[in-house]
Order: structure tokens, then C-alpha cells, then sequence
């Protein structure tokens, strides 16, 4: 009853001319046409490029960061959730583990980026995981639901209905190495298991996708899980064919 969601993170890649033939590659494989949402998150300079040449498909476009300060305002170098929605996008990624581990990003700002998005009418993709070190440490389900609360906490469990979860094991995030799909099962129903305390109806029907180094040849086994409803792609998205086939695979 979750309809899957592909999203494809684009990271600090691409170029104009490699962006649109990136956007006509995944338009020609009908990315988006079917039973699966997919969205693209291009760097911010090409959003607008990208939202022009998709128009009219059913591919959406979202953004990597915004602002936790709404509207407008002496904040140089920042953009703003209100600023993307104007431009045309539908969501954008709050709180991926690249903004936490290298631009500090703490689960504060996080969740004031999650309002702000909210406030804004994009959907928020609050993406959490946990590093290889706390992995073996047995800290896995506590830091993912640290993430998790600090959201809930500011928000309320209400506003997940207008969100996506990703949990992205950050050992898992470019390294090739996917965690197995009962690793991210198990998490995933951590995840709404937390969610369930608030609600059970918001539980059941919130998205929470698998991130960590998805590809065509393992999607179909993570997304077969009962709890992972899609996938937030990095490297596997830059390709067309590759992202195409995942989307297929949801
Ligand atoms: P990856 O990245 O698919 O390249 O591992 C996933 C992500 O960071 O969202």
C-alpha cells in the first residue's frame, strides 16, 4: 500500500551539458512512468535546468540542503526551502550523512532543516545511519533513533506523514559494500516501530527507503523487505540505464 520511491542523489556531480544528457537518458527510459515515484536531487546550480527539461514527465526533482532559516534573509552562500519550492522542487535531502560528517551538521540543525522544508510544502528525505564504529559497537539502533527523535521531538510524529525516512548506513555510502537486506530490514522496522509509538497509522504509512551502495543487481532483494519502500541512490544514479533499472527493480 507504500508506494516505492527511487530517489537519486547526484552529489557534487556534473556539468550542464552531462546533467542534460543525464535528464534526456532517464526521460528516454521513462524513468518515473509506472507504479514507482522517482526523483532526482542535481546540485542547486542545475535545478532549474533540470526542473525545465523533466517538465511534464513524472519525474520529480528535489534539492540536497536548504536553509533551517525560512524565507529570506541576510544568510549568504544559503538557500532557502521556500526558495526551492518556488523553483518547482518537491522535496529536498535533510541530514545525509556527508552534511553531518563533513559540513557538521548536527541533529539539531537537522531538524531545524526538516522544518523548515516542512513549512516550505517540500517533503523532507531525513536520511540517518550510523558509521562503522558504532555499528560494531551495538550502537546501530541508538543512534538511528537519536536521528529519528531529534525530528520527532521539534516537529512532532504528525509532520512524518508529509515525510520520507532513509536510513544510509554510513559505512555502506560509496564503499560498495550494501548492507544485507535483513541488516536493513531490521533497522527499518526499528524505525517504525519508533514511529508506531506515536501512531500507528502514521508507521504504516510512512516511506522509509534503503540508501548504500544500491545498484541494479541488489535492488530487487532489499526492496523485496517488508519495511524498505525504495532506495536513495548515489553513485548507481549517475548512470541512466543503471538508475533506470533500479526503478524497475521497485
Ligand atoms: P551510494 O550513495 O549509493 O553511492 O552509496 C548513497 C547516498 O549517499 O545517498
Amino acid at each position: 500500500m507504500r508506494r516505492p520511491l527511487v530517489a537519486g542523489n547526484w552529489k557534487m556531480h556534473g556539468s550542464r551539458e552531462s546533467v542534460a544528457q543525464l535528464v534526456q537518458g532517464l526521460l528516454s527510459e521513462q524513468v518515473g512512468e509506472g507504479n514507482v515515484d522517482c526523483a532526482v536531487f542535481p546540485v542547486a546550480i542545475h535545478l532549474s535546468s533540470v526542473l525545465a527539461q523533466v517538465a511534464g514527465s513524472k519525474l520529480s526533482v528535489g534539492a540536497q540542503v536548504c536553509a533551517a532559516q525560512s524565507g529570506q534573509g541576510a544568510f549568504t552562500g544559503e538557500v532557502a526551502a521556500e526558495q526551492l519550492q518556488d523553483l518547482g522542487c518537491k522535496a529536498v535531502l535533510v541530514g545525509h550523512s556527508e552534511r553531518r560528517q563533513l559540513f557538521a551538521e548536527t541533529d539539531a540543525l537537522v531538524a531545524g532543516k526538516f522544518a523548515a522544508a516542512l513549512r516550505a510544502g517540500l517533503t523532507p528525505v531525513l536520511c540517518v545511519g550510523e558509521s562503522l564504529a558504532e555499528r560494531e559497537a551495538q550502537q546501530t539502533e541508538a543512534i538511528v533513533l537519536q536521528q529519528l527523535r531529534a525530528v520527532i521531538e521539534l516537529c512532532g510524529a504528525e509532520a512524518l506523514r508529509q515525510a520520507v525516512v532513509a536510513y544510509e548506513p554510513v559505512w555502506a555510502i560509496g564503499t560498495g559494500l550494501t548492507a544485507t537486506p535483513e541488516q536493513a530490514q531490521a533497522v527499518h522496522k526499528v524505525i517504525r516501530d519508533e514511529i508506531a509509538v506515536h501512531g500507528s497509522e502514521i508507521a504504516a504509512q510512512v516511506r522509509i527507503v534503503y540508501g548504500g551502495s544500491v545498484k541494479a543487481a541488489n535492488a530487487a532483494e532489499l526492496f523485496a523487505m517488508p519495511d524498505i519502500d525504495g532506495g536513495l541512490v548515489g553513485g548507481a544514479s549517475l548512470d541512466a540505464k543503471e538508475f533506470a533499472a533500479i526503478c524497475r527493480a521497485a
